[in-house]
């Protein structure tokens, strides 16, 4: 992991909805945007609580029509985060939704008719303290308007390494549209290139990070359905994080954007970007020694336990002992599952035995009274007290199960660790 690149800082909220920094040494914030019309108010409200309570930092809503900016007066002050207005085309809306009170424009200066009115978008939200997100996307960067023009840069953009050509463009078009802002004296600004390709993704942001020093919107464009789109965002958004690029993401999905937001929050955690709020699920992905039925353990254990606990505790759900203790190492409860039973662990300690039909139960029980151990001062998230030894696995069954039938399996103390 590389350090993180330093940029200024922005900020996007007020008082009543908090105030998200990005940039700087703020943390990477995720954001996500609204699927449903935003002159829906009620339904607009019920869309953006719903993210909210995911965990989302920031939601983007679309502003098509003056119903839309309308509805910014009603909606903003319903919500609990920071709104961003998504306006193309028109920029009258980015006007109207700036005087409804929209903590954030999001803006497109290439399909903005000319430039006196992107100066009174600019204008506007200085008067306001309103940052802009300048966003130059793969397929809009080149003005529709023109097709002659279009065809020439795209006869070059063909002719030439297609990856290279279109990249130059990109941070073309953006340095272009920057030096309407730095002629404006306004830089309460952040930036995103975003391309539907991820190798493209990579090396658009590793340029841009170069030259500017604005904080970064990471995103790839249209990824696609969450199967298709997961693996393009994560991997290009994950590659450029771990280089210490990125202030803020939108992972894209055709499908329900909550799972932009718990996608979103995963990359952060997986690569101790943020501190993770609630359960941190390991899961063993189970083989030929299986004798429980762990997928459907594991998916009530994330039902079950991610709504109650809120502390960041590490829960192992292992198909049976032979590799489970070593793997469920650090976690702070454990279950290791076989012959039908499971058998619980909290912090290297064995503290039940339980058959199949109440691990479940049992499991919950321990989490919710260890993490109120660890509230009340008692324990700490994260310390072994001793190490689970796990059984001799060449036995009659190979997988230990006789052993754990009959109780042998113990913890061995063998020290405190640090
Ligand atoms: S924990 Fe046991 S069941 Fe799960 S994958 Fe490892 S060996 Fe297989």
């Amino acid at each position: 992991m590389n350090p993180r690149r330093l940029t200024r800082q922005i900020t996007v909220g007020d008082a009543r909805v908090g105030r998200v920094k990005i940039g700087g040494d703020a943390r990477v914030s995720v954001q996500t945007m609204t699927a449903g019309y935003t002159h829906d108010i009620d339904a607009c409200v019920r869309e953006i609580e719903r993210y909210a309570a995911a965990g989302v930092d920031i939601v983007r809503v679309a502003v098509p029509e003056r119903k839309d900016t309308e509805a910014l007066h009603h909606i903003l002050p319903q919500v609990s985060v920071p709104i961003v207005a998504d306006v193309h085309f028109h920029f009258q809306r980015a006007l109207e939704a700036i005087d409804a009170g929209v903590h954030k424009i999001r803006l497109n200066p290439g399909n903005i008719a000319d430039r006196d009115q992107v100066n009174q978008v600019i204008d506007a939200c200085k008067d306001r303290g309103i940052p802009i997100r300048i966003g130059v996307n793969e397929g809009s960067i080149i003005e529709r308007k023109d097709k002659q023009r279009r065809m020439e840069e795209l006869g070059k953009f063909f002719a030439e390494h297609k990856s290279g050509h279109m990249l130059a463009l990109m941070i073309a078009k953006l340095e272009e549209y920057l030096d309407i802002f730095d002629a404006r004296d306004f830089h309460d600004v952040s930036i995103s290139a975003k391309s539907m390709d991820a190798s493209m993704v990579i090396d658009v942001y590793t340029e841009i990070s170069k030259r500017f020093d604005y904080p970064l919107h990471l995103g790839v464009t249209h990824a696609g359905p969450r199967e298709t789109g997961a693996i393009r965002s994560i991997v290009a958004l994950g590659t450029l994080l771990a280089n210490g690029i990125g202030d803020t993401l939108r992972l894209s999905y055709a499908s329900d954007h909550i799972d932009e937001v718990k996608d979103g929050l995963e990359l952060l955690y997986s690569l101790g970007k943020r501190t993770r709020k609630g359960i941190d699920l390991i899961a063993c992905p189970t083989c030929g020694r299986i004798q429980v039925d762990l997928f459907t353990l594991v998916k009530e254990v994330e039902r079950k336990l991610l709504p109650q606990i809120e502390l960041p505790m590490k829960v192992a759900v292992m198909g049976c002992i032979v590799n489970g203790p070593g793997e469920a190492e650090g976690a702070d409860v454990a279950v290791f599952a076989g012959d039908r039973r499971g058998i619980i662990y909290v912090q290297g300690q064995r503290v039940a035995n339980v058959p199949e039909p109440e691990i479940l139960d049992r499991l919950l029980q321990e989490c919710l009274a260890f993490e109120a151990k660890v509230k009340r001062g008692e324990a700490k998230l994260g310390e072994k007290v001793v190490e689970i030894v796990p059984p001799d696995p060449i036995g009659a069954l190979g997988s230990g199960a006789d052993k754990i039938r009959a109780g042998f399996v113990e913890q061995v103390t063998i020290g405190k660790t640090s």
